[in-house]
């Protein structure tokens, strides 16, 4: 299995790689791997006949510099998980100044308003920061097909219009949420929380569930006043927002149209933030 740290001997390597049949797969992540992010590399190794991954932990998404500090960093663990799915992968690994050239500031991105909601307006900067690296890590993997979480369903909407703005020959592939056996998102973060706390995160799961199964006999307020009671009987958690949005637009809604719909929440237990998305229609 191959690591480069250095983006031109990772370009020379794909370079040689490449015939015309070749497609390259591309799945971007910060490191800390579990069941999650390497379903998006199972989907990858499927899908096409080179498979890139990048772990690199990006300063300029990060608006808390304790969570940049305390993000996991467990390089060797994780190559040790990409190895048991295939040793074919390849893993692109840089330090800070070789994405950022001793600059490590985000460029200004719009992206139609989706940049504004939710993630965005709860996290100044980090959708900058988001477009920076996945703009920089385009022009470097340039992939045929690139794989993003669901998990981080705003995100995943802002990569796809940032293809699209860019005009970029790079196909934007969601996939699903990968989930405990408790119904808990997995996340890097989650090493933070402590058993108990693991144990009561399952929480957040369980009550966007009973949202969904309100849905169709709810008013979008009558579902906002549920999930805020919900919490507020779980004082372990400090809710940051809990949105209904349509999926294209996530311009948090009050009626329902005829559209397609998704729960969006934060919390906070302990310090850690958590979030998780629902369909809901
Ligand atoms: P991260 O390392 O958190 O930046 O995530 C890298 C990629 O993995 C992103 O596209 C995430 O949306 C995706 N991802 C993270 N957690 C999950 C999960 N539980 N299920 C599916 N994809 C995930």
């Amino acid at each position: 299995m191959l690591i480069f740290n250095k983006k031109a001997l990772l370009q020379n390597h794909l370079e040689a790689l490449k015939t015309a049949q070749s497609t390259i797969g591309f799945v971007p992540t910060m490191g800390a791997l579990h069941e999650g992010h390497l379903s998006l590399m199972q989907r990858s190794l499927n899908e096409n006949t080179i498979t890139v991954i990048s772990i690199f932990v990006n300063p300029t998404q990060f608006n808390n510099p304790e969570d940049l500090q305390k993000y996991p960093r467990t390089l060797e663990a994780d190559a040790g998980k990409i190895k048991t799915l295939s040793d074919s992968i390849i893993i692109f690994a840089p330090e800070v100044d070789e994405m950022y050239d001793g600059n490590t500031i985000s460029q200004h991105y719009n992206f139609d308003g989706l940049e504004n909601q939710m993630e965005g307006a709860h996290r100044p900067g980090h959708f900058d920061g988001v477009g920076t690296i996945v703009k920089k890590l385009f022009d470097i993997v340039k992939p045929n097909n690139a794989y993003f979480g669901e998990k981080d369903f705003q995100q995943l909407q802002i990569v796809k219009k940032l293809v699209e703005k860019n005009n970029l020959p790079i196909n934007i592939v969601g996939c699903p949420i990968s989930r405990e056996a408790s119904g808990l998102a997995m996340s890097s973060r989650n090493a933070r929380l402590s058993d108990t706390e693991k144990q009561e995160a399952a929480f957040i799961y369980k009550t966007l569930q009973e949202a969904k199964s309100k849905f169709s006999t709810s008013s979008i307020p009558q579902l906002k006043q549920f999930v805020e009671d919900a919490f507020a009987s779980h004082p372990e958690f400090t809710t940051d927002y809990f949105e209904i949005a349509p999926e294209e637009s996530l311009v948090p809604a009050s009626i329902k149209e005829n559209t397609k719909y998704r729960a969006f929440i934060a919390v906070f237990l302990g310090n850690v933030r958590l979030i998780d998305n629902i369909s809901l229609n």
